[in-house]
């Protein structure tokens, strides 16, 4: 929907990284086997494959179905396409790839391969080698976004902002729940969003009172909080917007006062937010808010997350994350109030992170 193209992606510049990485591990290779990762790595967005990446090398490993697709994606980059028809295939090229590479060692990316998976690498793929649980090493690279990254996340919030100022005007007309997220979605896909950057929450009433909502048939009416959680993902990146509108005015004190002890605890959130500062620091910053206001056991999720290729990413921004925020990381501040039989208010920006505080990338005002 911008006019201007589209900041150029620095693939290239990953996977040296991510070696430096390995060399820090003691690893002489990684099997990385997260879709994200791979297309973090590599672009590739195909829907099967394993990347193996070596001291010397690396090369994809995938299905007939992707040959073109990954010549495409792959060009340019110092990366090897094997292409294996069946599983027999797949497997002996695997095991030719580590062969080759005569390392005694092999990371193994833990948190993206089933059991079943494992039990087949182990016995298999690579009996030849020490398979070694692998966890986060990629995920680590990918929390600091480069200036191509940030660029598709704010192209993404700004469609997701475009899309809920076409489908506000539709609030008053007595749509369900699902009707609402439905043209929250249509809007975003017109607006050039690849889908949604997940389901869709719209939550009207005292459904408001769930965090994760799922759209209803129920009818808005006037007077109620209505919580719309949504984002759009542009060529793979995501974005996370929440805003709690109404029509007319709220219908009680209660909801009112909510409002307003929320949006303080999201901006305090939001204004916490700096290079070197703790996730749990940023969390406190809310949560002290919603607790001053006697609604401390009702903010009852963290306060917020990474944002990239996954809509949920490191770094954690949480009572509990032991995670620090650096220029570059790309997170949401998100608390709420949630009031069971009566409703809930949620209010959530995406940012980035900078030198001294932080840059909002989801910008629809808060006083709908
Ligand atoms: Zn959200
Ligand atoms: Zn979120």
């Amino acid at each position: 929907m911008q006019a201007a193209p589209p900041t150029p992606m620095d693939h290239a510049a990953r996977l040296p990284r991510l070696r430096d990485s390995l060399e820090r591990e003691g690893l002489p290779g990684l099997v990385v086997a997260g879709l994200a990762n791979i297309r973090y790595l590599t672009g590739f967005t195909g829907s099967a494959g394993l990347l193996f990446v070596l001291r010397d090398k690396a090369l994809l490993l995938t299905d007939g179905r992707y040959s073109t697709q990954a010549e495409e994606q792959l060009g340019g980059l110092d990366v090897d396409i094997e292409i294996g028809l069946s599983a027999a295939e797949r497997t002996r090229l695997g095991r030719r790839i580590v062969e080759g590479s005569r390392v005694g060692r092999l990371g193994l990316e833990a948190a993206h391969v089933t059991w079943a998976a494992q039990q087949d690498f182990a016995r298999e793929w690579f009996p030849q080698v020490e398979l070694i649980p692998a966890v986060g090493l990629v995920e680590g690279l990918r929390m600091s976004k480069d200036p191509g990254e940030i660029d598709r996340i704010a192209r993404a919030a700004a469609v997701a902002d475009a899309a809920l100022a076409e489908a506000r005007a539709l609030l008053a007309g007595g749509l369900t729940e699902a009707e609402l997220a439905l043209a929250l979605d249509t809007a975003m896909r017109r607006l050039g969003a690849d889908g949604p950057a997940f389901d869709t929450i719209v939550a009207a009433g005292t459904n408001a009172a769930e965090p994760h909502h799922r759209p209803s048939h129920r009818s808005i009416g006037e007077g109620e909080p209505v919580v719309l959680d949504f984002g759009a993902a542009v060529d793979g990146y995501r974005s996370d917007m929440t805003r709690t509108v109404w029509v007319g005015d709220l219908a009680t004190p209660e909801l009112r006062r909510a409002v307003a002890v929320v949006a303080e605890s999201q901006a305090a959130g939001v204004a916490a937010v700096a290079d070197g500062v703790a996730g749990a620091e940023v969390d406190r910053a809310c949560r002290a808010v919603i607790a001053a206001a006697g609604w401390g056991d009702r903010f009852v999720h963290g306060t917020g997350h990474g944002v990239g290729l996954d809509i949920h990413e490191a770094p954690s921004v949480a009572a509990t994350s032991t995670d620090t925020l650096h220029r570059g990381h790309v997170v949401t501040v998100e608390p709420g109030v949630y009031l069971p039989g009566v409703g809930g208010v949620r209010i959530e920006d995406t940012v980035v992170v900078t030198e001294a505080g932080c840059r909002p990338l989801t910008m629809t005002p808060k006083d709908l």
